[in-house]
């Protein structure tokens, strides 16, 4: 793995992407598919480049899993419950044999540090669409948000007291946790993936009809992972230029 460090922050001044680790490089999956000729190249060429965009255009997927990439996030449970949809490859199929890619995440169960929460900005809070059961329309009136803003500081406020009485009455963390407001609150986690993973994940949460906080987490993990495989990212992405 190459060690690298680079964060860019999402949401606010808490939520986050980092990258850690790289595994490989466009190189890799090039020699990865022409294992089967005995040959491989060196430098990247423009033969290369074109084999790249073959196998991406035709679905021979298999030589984007051998470069992996390794994230840590800080993203409102909400953004993470979305995410840990990426199942496949996952630790937590290792029952299955499928131990390719890895989530860990900090659970509070052990955890007594200050929880802390996304509150949205009175000038980010959307409407209800018009013509859709999902998803999300226009940006509300200020008053309403500035409302929904102050309403929603006040509930974090007061969960965080009951939890902190909670917890000096003796009550252990893993139960004083079910007083805190979760789908805002932030949690940490590492994400380790092959770059196919990471590919799909980018094409479903750039689109515009996911939601609209896991999109910038999205732009995020393009933006650390674009420069360590360029090509096959461009290749295998609908939507690089965001
Ligand atoms: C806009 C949007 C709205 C969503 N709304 C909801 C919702 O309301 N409720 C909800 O529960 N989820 C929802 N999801 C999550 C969605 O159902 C997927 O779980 C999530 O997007 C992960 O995608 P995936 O299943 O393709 O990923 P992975 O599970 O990582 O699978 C990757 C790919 O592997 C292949 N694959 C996976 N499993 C198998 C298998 N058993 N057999 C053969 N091939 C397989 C498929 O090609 C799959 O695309 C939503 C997702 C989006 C983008």
């Amino acid at each position: 793995m190459t060690k690298i460090e680079r964060k860019i922050n999402v949401l606010d001044d808490k939520g986050y992407v980092m990258i850690h680790d790289v595994l490989g490089t466009d190189l890799t999956v090039a020699n990865a598919a022409r294992v089967s000729y005995a040959k491989k190249s060196a430098t990247l060429t423009d033969g290369d480049k074109r084999l790249i965009d073959f196998l991406a255009r035709e679905g021979h997927t298999s030589p984007f899993r051998h470069v992996i990439a390794q994230f840590e996030f800080n993203a409102p449970l909400m953004v993470a419950r979305q995410h840990w949809k990426y199942v496949v490859g996952s630790s937590m199929l290792e029952a299955t044999g499928d131990n390719m890619d890895a989530w860990n995440e900090s659970s509070r169960r052990y955890v007594t540090e200050e929880p802390t929460f996304y509150v949205p900005q009175p000038y980010e809070w959307r409407s209800a669409p018009e013509n859709s059961k999902q998803g999300s329309g226009d940006i509300v009136r200020f008053e309403i948000g500035e409302s929904a803003t102050s309403a929603l500081i006040q509930h974090v406020d007061v969960c965080i007291k009951l939890y902190e009485d909670a917890i000096s009455s003796g009550i252990c963390a893993e139960q004083a946790r079910l007083f805190l407001p979760a789908y805002g609150m932030y949690v940490k986690y590492y994400w380790t993936a092959s770059l196919q993973s990471v590919c799909h994940f980018l094409n479903q949460r750039l689109a515009h009809d996911s939601q609209v906080e896991i999109q910038m987490y999205a732009k995020a993990v393009l933006e650390l992972i674009k420069p360590h495989f360029p090509i096959s990212v461009e290749k295998l992405v609908s939507e690089t230029s965001e």
